[in-house]
């Protein structure tokens, strides 16, 4: 956390967690008892409220894509908390069929029932939206209205006698209706509304709208309390305006996470109960009852003191995640990688499907996230070059085919059955090693039309037939390479035609043979910029799903494809030097004049080309091109920040990608240094953080 950033939203659920522990310690009954009313029973009630709001908040932000991963914390949580008060509920005497209808609904301990709610209310918001958010607030918001007549305002609801059949109907089944059902989801989805940006209130506004919904909802309270109408207190007509002006005064400040007071706040609610049972033991034992019981500061106070102690030992023991984006990180622009995924589908055809090339760590775009984002975004087919790769996905979740296009050593056969990877055969005597090894392998073979790499000959028939004769293989698929299909001249599309037509007669021989050649496939990247009448079932698509060429060759169909990738550093330092001094190895920077140099966290250890300086490598910082000078060191590069205003310290360079105005492509950082994006983007090092942007849902 810098100076700069203050994160409002999570340090409001500290002040929300205490509001909690006030609830239900009174801490003003022997002070005076319309404040104490007035605090636990009317302001207090934002808190719980807050929780669920921060929480449809974030949820929708990832456009409730995190929405399995968060039922299941949650549930693991409750989990925990309800172990934890098991023995109080022991001591209690509390009943099994109690027990089990308290952890479905209303929770197992008093202050339990939020995890239920917070359960089964997430769900309930979570399938409301897909009516849009407007309909799914509506619903929530009648359901907050049935529940609202069964909490404080019972005494009034229960004269109407058709509401009075109702509610002895819901009070039947359960105690309260502040639950999953008529509590949580409103405020779950007013949260959610909020983080799609519609509101945006000035600061005196919300601030001016919280104060009269207070003063409204204070109103409401003491002539509720006055009637004597509360059957239960958590619920107000003015709670939900209440809360859209809290969270908006909290939004127009807040900036960054405060992942502390996320940790703190959650425990000081998990243990607040216990502390609460802790202290009253302590006063008996210290005979000091009539001042941390009797007297309600000194009890809150206790309470707290022992909580918020407990809650910041505990949240020291969870480990602490480094931020991707402290020093030097790339970008995945998971909106542009699903886009460029549905541009290349329909350039291959509805005939033919994708399969995304994500070897060598997805061109250094990170294979695992990046095969993810592809399969939410319906791709079902994968390719990597060596087993090493195949298991990593494996592991990270992917499913689908995983197609090896590189060499695997047949002793490894029984990996490959392990982990369900198709193996390319690269030869004879490599399909027949790999059949031998005693375990069925799936295969796609390597047919070699001309480019004398991997593959079997493809004119030599009694090869093939006798590979689709061992029991070991499984043959799924059959595919070739082109060699020079970026290359547009006469005799590059002649050799290229040629190629195709091999591979076209080999599939037709083995087929008028009887063979079945499973998934056929040609072309990649730039088979499907030049040749797309070659698709055949499958394209196997690399650098183009990346949304960059290889280099400045001309392509026949220019796809709309965008980048993904951003490259990012962080400015150490700036430092003045005078005209006539040197700086970095070898002296190779002289400073013509007055200079300012911002020291980048960031070197050719982390795979970026040692020559970039001296072939005129640039950063963008604040907009501005700024000239990379002297030599690069593994660690740091020195950047000319002269005519950059005001650059500090902690601030981001861009070395890929957008900064205002100005872009960096991939492209030309691997035309300065000679070389193609492909080799430029497989060589960024494993040192770089990855930030993923998730795509924005589409409505
Ligand atoms: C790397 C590779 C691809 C992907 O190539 P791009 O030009 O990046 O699309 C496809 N097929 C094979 C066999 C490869 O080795």
């Amino acid at each position: 956390m810098t100076k700069r950033e203050l994160p409002t939203l999570d340090a409001f659920r500290l002040a929300a967690a205490l509001l909690v522990v006030a609830i239900h310690t009174a801490p003003l009954a022997s002070v005076s008892q319309p404040l104490d009313l007035w605090l636990t029973r009317i302001v207090a009630r934002v808190a719980v409220p807050y929780f669920f709001m921060v929480t449809g908040y974030f949820l929708a932000r990832k456009g409730w894509r995190g929405m399995g991963r968060f039922w299941r914390r949650t549930l693991a949580l409750y989990g925990l908390a309800t172990a934890l008060y098991l023995p109080l509920n022991l001591y209690a005497g509390t009943g099994a069929a109690a027990w089990l209808r308290g952890f479905l609904w209303e929770g197992t301990f008093y202050h339990l029932w939020y995890f239920p709610a917070l359960l089964w209310g997430s769900l309930l918001a979570w399938g409301l939206v897909r009516l849009g958010i407007k309909p799914a607030l509506a619903a929530a918001g009648l359901l907050y209205l049935v529940g609202l007549g069964g909490d404080s305002y019972f005494g009034l609801a229960r004269q109407v006698p058709a509401l009075e059949t109702l509610y002895d109907a819901i009070f039947s089944v359960t105690e309260y209706t502040r639950d999953g059902l008529f509590f949580a989801p409103l405020f779950l989805l007013l949260g959610a509304a909020l983080a799609g940006g519609t509101l945006h209130l000035s600061l005196r506004t919300a601030l001016a709208g919280l104060a009269v919904s207070l003063g409204a909802m204070t109103a409401e309270g003491f002539w509720l309390h006055g009637l004597g109408a509360p059957r239960h207190d958590s619920m107000y007509l003015g709670l939900p305006l209440c809360m859209v002006f809290l969270f908006e005064v909290l939004l127009s400040c807040n900036r960054g996470r405060w992942r502390a007071a996320r940790d703190v706040s959650l425990l000081v609610y998990l243990l607040h109960p216990g502390c609460i049972v802790a202290v009253r033991a302590i006063a008996k034992l210290t005979h000091t009852w009539s001042f941390l019981v009797e007297n309600s500061v000194g009890h809150f106070a206790a309470v707290v003191l022992l909580s918020l102690t407990a809650a910041c030992l505990l949240a020291r023991l969870r480990p602490q995640p480094l931020p991707p984006d402290t020093r030097a990180w790339k970008e995945l622009d998971e909106t542009a990688l699903q886009a460029n995924a549905r541009v290349l589908q329909e350039a291959a055809g509805p005939g033919s499907r994708l399969m995304a090339v994500v070897k060598a760590d997805a061109y250094g775009h990170g294979a695992v996230p990046v095969a993810r984002s592809l399969q939410k975004a319906g791709i079902r087919e994968f390719a990597v070059a060596c087993l090493a790769e195949g298991i990593a996905l494996r592991k990270g979740g992917v499913r689908g085919t995983i197609l090896i296009l590189g060499w695997t050593d047949p002793a490894q056969a029984p990996l490959l059955h392990r982990w369900r990877l198709t193996q390319a055969v690269a030869s004879l005597e490599h399909g027949r090693a790999l059949a031998a090894q005693g375990c069925p392998v799936q295969v796609h073979l390597a047919v070699d039309t001309g480019m004398h790499r991997l593959g079997l000959p493809a004119e030599d028939r009694a090869q093939w037939e006798s590979l689709f004769r061992l029991p070991g293989l499984r043959i799924t698929g059959v595919f070739s390479h082109l060699c020079v299909s970026d290359d547009l001249s006469a005799a590059g599309e002649a050799f290229t035609r040629r190629q195709a037509e091999r591979f076209a007669a080999v599939v037709q021989g083995l087929r008028s043979d009887g063979l079945r050649p499973g998934t056929v496939h040609l072309l990649a990247s730039y088979g499907i910029w030049n040749y797309p009448e070659y698709h055949f079932d499958m394209v196997r698509a690399g650098i183009a799903l990346y949304g960059v060429r290889s280099d400045g060759a001309p392509v026949r169909t220019a796809l709309p494809l965008r980048p993904v990738l951003a490259l990012k550093a962080r400015v150490a330092l700036v430092r003045r030097v005078a005209a006539g001094e040197t700086a970095g190895y070898g002296r190779a920077f002289t400073a013509k004049r007055p200079t300012r140099l911002a020291v980048l966290a960031v070197g050719y250890g982390d795979g970026l080309p040692r020559s970039l300086p001296a072939a005129g490598g640039r950063v963008l910082l604040h907009g501005v091109s700024c000239p990379m000078v002297g030599r690069m060191c593994m660690d740091q590069l020195l950047v000319d920040v002269t005519d950059a205003p005001d650059v500090q310290t902690g601030e981001v360079a861009t070395l890929i990608g957008r900064d205002g105005e100005q872009a960096i492509s991939v492209e030309e950082v691997a035309r300065r240094c000679g070389t193609i994006s492909n080799e430029f983007l497989s060589r960024l090092g494993p040192r770089l953080g990855l930030r993923v942007i998730p795509a924005r849902p589409e409505r």
